[in-house]
């Protein structure tokens, strides 16, 4: 049975890369990518809308794997939330998306303040369909600090550190990470039913 991500973006096949024993696939590299509308309403639903979608294209003896994820900023009522990765507009970039949340963080008159990221992790398979969990709490900056990570990170102070995702190793954001903390929940799914294949 192969595991397929069903994520073409870089920061995400990265990491999900470097946690997991497994050969991970990205969808791309089995089918030409293409534009899925993730129009749920939680970041459970737009995972599983992104599992299924590739799921149902490649089929068979595939266990896809999705992952929905984003910052959450109560000073601003919650947002970017769901909306992270088009924060600034349909085609934003990372760089648009951060550079927008900085000036919203300032336009409050704040420099630092609390946020969240959460991750839902799908596995969709022949067998049935499975969603979990990860969080991580912290603080978010009005500056950019460090070049590690991807999307947010620059900004994003977690709990009980002095410095941002952007500077931290990716094995100290392995274990604390939103993306980290579900894909251990994820892991045990993934093995029992790549066992059954
Ligand atoms: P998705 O690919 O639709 O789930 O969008 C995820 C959005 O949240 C993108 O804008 C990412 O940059 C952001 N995001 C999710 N996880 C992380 C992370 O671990 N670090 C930084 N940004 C993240």
């Amino acid at each position: 049975m192969q595991l397929v991500l069903a994520s073409s973006n870089k920061g995400k096949v990265k990491e999900f890369t470097q946690m997991c024993e497994e050969e991970i696939i990205p969808f791309s590299a089995i089918v030409e990518p293409f534009e899925i509308i993730e129009d749920g309403s939680t970041f459970a639903e737009n995972a599983l809308i992104k599992a299924r979608t590739i799921y149902e294209k490649i089929g068979g003896d595939t266990l896809v794997i999705s992952d929905d994820s984003g910052i959450s900023v109560p000073l601003l009522g919650g947002e970017p939330g769901i909306y992270s990765a088009r924060y600034a507009g349909e085609d934003a970039t990372d760089k648009d998306n951060l550079a927008k949340l900085i000036r919203e963080i300032q336009a409050k008159g704040m420099h630092q303040t609390p946020a969240h990221y959460t991750a839902a992790i799908a596995i969709v398979s022949r067998y049935g369909e499975f969603v979990v969990h990860g969080w991580m709490y912290g603080d978010v900056i009005d500056e950019k600090r460090g070049w590690k990570g991807f999307g947010y990170d620059p900004i994003f102070i977690p709990e009980g550190y002095d410095q941002t995702l952007g500077e931290l190793d990716g094995e100290v954001k392995a274990e604390i990470s939103h993306r980290g903390k579900a894909l251990k929940i994820a892991k045990p799914i993934m093995q029992m039913l790549l066992k059954k294949g």
